[in-house]
């Protein structure tokens, strides 16, 4: 893939990180607010999720929601890394270009469509 090319991807990349990052700390406010835990400067502060600990069903619910988009985040650092040492748009499974119109769709994906869909029907 050319350098301009990923550079496009990069910036899409950083775009769809900053927009998780917001959801993320938002909904993380609103688990713990729900549990009465408020109170406090909380405000700005990384949530580790092992001081949440709690038996709450809503509240496990959501921060479920959030280890995806934690998921996603990595995804992104990973595709970001790639895009660093220049072999992003390349399928790390089998090594084949990954089709750009699946790179627009999922900039952050590591993997070609037949490695996505060979993943899946495992
Ligand atoms: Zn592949």
């Amino acid at each position: 893939m050319k350098k301009v090319d990923m550079l496009g991807y990069k910036d899409k990349l950083h775009a769809i990180r900053s927009r998780l990052r917001g959801d993320v700390s938002t909904m993380a406010e609103v688990a713990l607010r729900k549990n009465g835990m408020e109170g406090g400067d909380s405000g700005g502060m990384p949530i580790h999720m092992a001081e949440l600990g709690s038996d709450n069903f809503e509240q496990e619910f959501t921060l479920s929601l959030l280890e995806t988009e934690e998921d996603t985040l990595t995804l992104i650092e990973a595709a970001l890394e790639r895009i660093q040492d220049g072999s992003f748009g390349q399928c790390i499974q089998c090594d084949g270009a990954i089709p750009k119109m699946r790179l627009n769709a999922i900039p952050y994906t590591p993997v070609c469509i037949r490695c996505a869909e060979a993943m899946e029907n495992r």
